[in-house]
């Protein structure tokens, strides 16, 4: 990858946001399946500040929880940035009245229970990989586990969401 773009990335994110060794490449380049395909870089942001900033680059961009996914969506076939959240890791807000929290999408989906049950609340959605899964990635899989039979999975949870765009905005009536 050009080194400008390397540089340029470093500086938005942190020296240490972004890892380009080949053992690094390697484990950022699967998920829960068999697939595999290395990423050309790896970069961990911790606003939606820098994720927009490493979106914009014009190269290949796969987002990424903690990559316990089963459908290999976010293996970067096509090489590119493996863009990990897993640095986003902040519980913002929990508001008991409302039964509502503000999160970052990398937060372990364990780690969300585990605050609200201190606080006698209940977050249902439970797949199997909750201490391997991050909230971005089961808002992205629509995940749950055998509460959900009762309780509903991770989309029946979802208030609203920060969304930044991956790519440049498509010139047209439907931009
Ligand atoms: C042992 C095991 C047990 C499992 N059990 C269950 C289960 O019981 N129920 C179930 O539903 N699933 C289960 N899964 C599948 C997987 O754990 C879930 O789909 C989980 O929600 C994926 O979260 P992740 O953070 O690992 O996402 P990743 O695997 O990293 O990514 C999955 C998808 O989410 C996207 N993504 C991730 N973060 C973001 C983000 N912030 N913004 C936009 N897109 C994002 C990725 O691009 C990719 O498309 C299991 C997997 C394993 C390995």
């Amino acid at each position: 990858m050009d080194k400008n773009i390397i540089a340029q990335l470093k500086m938005t994110t942190g020296k240490d946001g972004v890892l380009t060794t080949p053992e690094d490449l390697a484990v950022y380049g699967y998920d829960g399946t068999f697939e595999d395909h290395r990423p050309d870089i790896v970069v961990l942001p911790r606003t939606t500040e820098q994720v927009s900033l490493a979106a914009r680059e014009r190269i290949p961009v796969v987002t990424r929880g903690m990559g316990s996914g089963l459908a290999a969506a976010s293996v970067p076939f096509q090489g590119g940035i493996a863009l990990t959240m897993t640095r986003m890791n902040r519980i913002l807000e929990i508001d008991e009245v409302n039964a509502t929290a503000h999160v970052e999408a990398g937060v372990v989906t364990a780690d969300l229970q585990t605050a609200v049950e201190k606080l006698g609340l209940f977050y249902p959605p439970d797949p199997s990989s909750i201490r391997h899964s991050t909230i971005g990635g089961n808002i992205a899989c629509n995940a749950g586990g055998p509460r959900c039979l009762k309780y509903g999975v991770t989309g029946d949870y979802i208030l609203g969401l920060t969304v930044r765009r991956s790519s440049p905005a498509r010139k047209g009536p439907w931009a």
